[in-house]
């Protein structure tokens, strides 16, 4: 990429969250991820082109340095923080904002600073030789959420204790108008490593995708939330997309069975990447935290089944990762009370604490040897808070699954009825969105965590 002969024709929209907006090169396995700002928050987001880029630098340093470590050195690709054009930028901006969801457009792309995020496009197989002349390769991109019930001593609301964060979430979205309708996907359905519990959790999520899944094909998104979506009529058509990949091109089977059978396939591909993992060890989850009472799974597959990860799979990585908030908000928050009290009376050593950075090895090590009870120290303190950090970020990033079909062509129009063979896939997992979660947010978890909880003690227990 030559970045002083950028032209906007040659980027298109791919996607955003809430943070970023991206946009993928036609030709190039490469995305752009510019950052947004709310369009009230205007003053305080101008930042300087020196601002921005340092901004950009510490989420590249933190995913290198920090989180590549936790979760695994094979899922995390390296980003490169970018100077661009800044007419190229502007531009670029026209050209997306007609393609934006509108639900996404109170915030607007910054086109100030000129700097980006330059990564992999992880929906395009760049290396893979053998997608190129057979079908495009597919990417299903999940957001899995919080995959574990709090432990912690601190917790003072039982509920939290039997319904997990994002089912209880669920209720107060739907309040509040975020979303229509409930999502029956529940994240300890698919992080229990039961295949018949993670199917059903990964079907749930294909029924109602909300901002938790994705799928793309040939790097173009062809199946995610829609706000008034006619549920049945984008199964078909997604299992039209389908079809090629997962049923032998003969295959005589009528549309409403090949619909369900093609979508079945491509949940157990799902599943197999998600519990793939070199390592023969296994992670054992402990009964209590793996059942989430929300969950509409029939009680016997909940309790009948013993509940383990394949140690090293992406899930086994995410969730060891989100367990570092082991003290829940509610027992981090008095911590947080403490690094705020030393901070007062001595400001200087905001920088040495690493409090907004830098994230190098050093970071990383005052999360690994935080010790395991409190002292009382400032240390210990402030190795909590860091570990609430990284886990807060371990429970919002995506895993991108991407699925190519590798040879066998020749064998699909054969012995049709009897035993069609399959195509067969190869699968790369990573692992997206690793962004810093700031400092300063810990209160907000903790006021946020409060009103979901009494929210849906309120909705759904009328007799508390
Ligand atoms: P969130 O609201 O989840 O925090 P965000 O604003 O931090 O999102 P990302 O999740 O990083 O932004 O990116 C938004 C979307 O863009 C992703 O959900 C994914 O679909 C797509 N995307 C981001 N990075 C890549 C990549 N490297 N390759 C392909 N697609 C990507
Ligand atoms: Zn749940
Ligand atoms: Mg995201
Ligand atoms: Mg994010």
């Amino acid at each position: 990429m030559e970045l002083d002969k950028m032209d906007e024709n040659d980027w298109k929209y791919h996607g955003e969250g809430n943070k970023s907006l991206v946009v993928s090169n036609v030709q190039h396995a490469r995305v752009l991820r510019l950052l947004k700002y709310s369009t009230e928050d205007a003053e305080n987001s101008h930042k300087t082109t020196e601002q921005a880029f340092r901004h950009i630098q510490n989420i590249v340093d933190y995913s290198q340095n920090v989180m590549k470590p936790l979760l695994g050195e094979k899922f995390i690709h390296n980003g490169e923080a970018v100077k661009l054009p800044l007419d190229f930028v502007r531009q670029l901006s026209l050209k997306v904002q007609q393609e934006r969801p509108e639900s996404r457009c109170d915030k607007v792309m910054d086109t100030f600073s000129g700097c980006a995020l330059c990564l992999p496009n992880l929906t395009q197989l760049s290396s893979c030789c053998c997608c190129r002349e057979h079908r495009p390769p597919l990417c299903i991109e999940i957001k899995p959420k919080c995959g574990f019930l709090p432990s912690s001593r601190h917790v003072t609301k039982e509920i939290k204790n039997q319904v997990c964060r994002f089912c209880m979430h669920q209720h107060f979205k739907l309040a509040h108008g975020k979303w229509k309708r409930l999502s029956r996907y529940c994240p300890l359905d698919l992080f229990s490593g039961n295949k018949q519990r993670m199917s059903l959790a990964i079907k749930h999520l294909i029924e109602e995708p909300q901002n938790n899944f994705k799928i793309f094909k040939g790097g173009e998104c062809i199946y995610s939330c829609k706000d008034d979506a006619d549920v049945l009529q984008d199964l078909d058509e997604l299992a039209q997309h389908l079809r090629p990949y997962f049923l032998p091109s003969g295959s005589l089977m009528n549309g409403h069975q090949s619909s369900k059978v093609v979508l079945n396939e491509l949940i157990q591909v799902i599943v197999s990447a998600l519990l793939s993992s070199w390592d023969p060890r296994k992670t054992h989850l402990s009964e209590g935290r793996v059942r989430c009472e929300a969950s509409l799974l029939h009680r016997d597959l909940l309790r009948n089944t013993n509940h383990c990860l394949p140690k090293d799979c992406v899930l086994d990585k995410i969730l060891g990762t989100q367990m570092l908030d082991n003290l829940d908000i509610e027992g981090l928050n008095p911590l947080f009370k403490r690094v705020e009290q030393h901070l007062q009376d001595f400001p200087k050593e905001r920088s040495s604490l690493q409090i907004d950075g830098p994230y190098t090895h050093s970071f990383l090590e005052k999360i690994q040897k935080c010790p395991t009870e409190d002292d009382g120290s400032i240390e210990y303190a402030v190795g909590k808070v860091h570990q609430y950090r990284v886990a807060m970020t371990a429970k919002d990033c995506s895993i991108m699954i991407t699925i190519a079909t590798c040879g066998e062509e020749d064998g699909l129009d054969q012995s049709l009825e009897i035993q069609p063979s399959k195509p067969r896939f190869t699968y790369s997992v990573s692992i997206l969105d690793l962004d810093p979660k700031p400092y300063e947010s810990i209160p907000h978890q903790s006021r946020l965590d409060s009103k979901i909880v009494n929210h849906y003690l309120r909705s759904t227990l009328p007799n508390n």
